[in-house]
């Protein structure tokens, strides 16, 4: 949920004791720069073999215009990187809806996906946090995902996909086979793909650049970019999936992020894809069936 952005830049700091590298300050710069260097190798490799690299981002949360939402819309203008918001449909309304136009005229494409209802807990106690889960009888549950279905529909016109993005990553096995008569075309989790019934499109995320139980920092450009080179090697040729919370990112967060976009970008094997071709269900989509 929406919060304060942090205000500071965290680095340097011993990194904590889960870390591979050892502590020493300027060890974990090495291991960015070494892990940049690794990413060049796989996306040449994969330029090398004929393959192409699929990325696309999925930035969670996004309720109104705030300082931290236009700095991603800043990066996605400069970057021409597509940008799939998940819209919380319940707290959002027409000044996102306006700025998103504004916005389309400074370069910044953005597409809005279903972001639950109202981003609400409803799983007990002793479960992890899931609005949509199986907690509530399915048709309470299936009226919130249509009103914002309808919600995003009416405020963001074309920009908006019935494609839904669970809040916290979780869905119930009911409300996921719901979706389809509800009107959604796709859905999106975190991981591999494979729980969604067709007809959807499920093209997750897989790339988490916060740590939300170390104090939500920021886990560096090592570690994100070797999870991003992990999913190359892979080689199944769907879209990769980014997730990010403009809310949650420190100055080194996004500055990983503006290199990471013109990485991408600018090299022959790799290219950003909006979230209306990945759920389009064209030939990198379909093939995740
Ligand atoms: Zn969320």
């Amino acid at each position: 949920m929406p919060a304060d952005q942090p205000s500071r830049v965290r680095m340097p700091s011993p990194p904590p004791p889960s870390a591979r590298q050892t502590p020493d300050f300027g060890a974990t710069d090495l291991d960015a720069a070494q892990a940049w260097a690794r990413l060049d190798a796989a996306l040449d490799a994969a330029a090398a073999t004929g393959r192409s690299v699929d990325l696309w981002w999925r930035d969670d949360d996004a309720v109104a215009p705030n300082p931290a939402l236009d700095r991603l819309l800043d990066l996605a203008a400069e970057t021409a990187v597509p940008i799939a918001l998940a819209i919380i449909p319940a707290h959002t309304g027409d000044e996102l809806a306006a700025a998103l136009d504004r916005r389309a005229g400074d370069g910044a494409e953005t597409t809005a996906l279903v972001h639950g209802w109202r981003h609400h807990n409803h799983a007990p106690d002793d479960a992890k946090q899931t609005e949509i889960g199986d907690h509530r009888p399915l048709d309470t549950v299936a009226a919130e995902l249509v009103a914002g279905r309808e919600r995003l529909a009416a405020l963001f016109g074309p920009r908006a996909l019935p494609v839904m993005v669970p809040p916290w990553n979780r869905i119930g096995a009911s409300v996921m086979a719901a979706l389809p008569d509800l009107g959604f075309i796709g859905v999106s989790g975190f991981g591999a793909e494979g729980a969604a019934p067709a007809p959807l499109v499920e093209a997750n995320v897989q790339l988490d650049p916060i740590a939300w139980h170390d104090d939500r920092r920021y886990v560096g450009d090592a570690r994100l970019l070797d999870d991003l080179v992990a999913e190359i090697a892979k080689g199944h040729g769907r879209p990769i999936g980014l997730m990010t919370h403009h809310w949650a990112h420190d100055d080194a967060l996004w500055a990983c992020l503006a290199r990471l976009a013109g990485v991408i970008a600018a090299h022959p094997a790799a290219r950003w894809r909006p979230a209306g071709a990945v759920f389009a269900g064209g030939p990198a989509a379909a093939s995740a069936a």
